[in-house]
């Protein structure tokens, strides 16, 4: 099941590309394995995909802990600061830089450990309170600010756009957070570089590589729906 849902993944991943005239290996899939067992994650790990995401510290730690080496982990979720230094060895990127709060704390555990963590400013596009993250207005004078975290690398933007029953409803959010992370490529800002869009999840990510995205974090259209209970 989980080999015939990856090809299916695949398959529009690609097709995606070829409506964006964009190449295969500019998008990144990122299966999200949050509340999925360990079997689960090795039988997507044997069919090639080296990257996952999850959205908790305690579940990352225990999964990278018996987890093969090689594996690229990405945080997603709300970090509280007081765990950052748990995942801060290995962590591959996070996404959800969400607040100064959060990205004071991050770079504040970079400087103690003598590592530089790779990290995303989470974008909420459509406002919503229910969401963590930046508005959008508010998003250049934290970019332009970046020399000042020097255990910092701002690789680029994330966002979870809204849940909406057809995707198209998101393309205008993917458009203006693209045009955000383009207007950022060519500028020479210590601390930032600015080459990873992370946007696009089951239900929105065709949608999302058509306006741009770099990443797109994929979880229940291949590891099933999930149960929260
Ligand atoms: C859970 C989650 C995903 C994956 O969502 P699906 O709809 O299951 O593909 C992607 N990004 C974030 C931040 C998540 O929390």
């Amino acid at each position: 099941m989980l080999e015939k849902n990856l090809s299916i993944v695949e398959e529009k991943v690609k097709q995606a590309c070829i409506r964006a005239g964009r190449d295969r290996s500019e998008v990144t899939l990122v299966a999200v394995s949050k509340t999925k067992p360990i079997s689960m994650i090795e039988k997507v790990y044997d069919c090639g995909i080296r990257d996952f995401g999850e959205n908790k510290v305690q579940e990352l730690i225990e999964k990278q802990d018996v987890m093969a080496k090689d594996i690229k982990w990405h945080m997603l979720g709300h970090l509280q600061t007081n765990k950052i230094k748990y995942i801060s060895e290995f962590i591959h990127c996070i996404h959800s830089a969400d607040s100064l709060k959060v990205i004071e704390a991050l770079e504040k555990e970079g400087a103690k450990k003598g590592v530089i963590l790779h990290i995303l400013l989470e974008v909420n596009v459509a406002m919503e309170d229910s969401k963590y993250g930046f508005e959008l207005s508010e998003v250049q004078p934290i970019i332009d600010s970046f020399s000042k975290y020097p255990h910092l690398t701002l690789e680029g933007l994330m966002t979870v756009a809204p849940f909406v029953a057809n995707p198209e409803e998101n393309r205008a959010h993917f458009r203006n957070l693209n045009k955000l992370f383009v207007d950022n490529i060519e500028k020479k800002i210590d601390n930032v570089n600015m080459s990873v869009l992370s946007m696009g999840m089951s239900n929105d990510y065709e949608v999302a590589i058509e306006e741009g995205a770099t990443c797109i974090r994929v979880g229940t259209e291949i590891f099933g729906r999930r149960n929260y209970n």
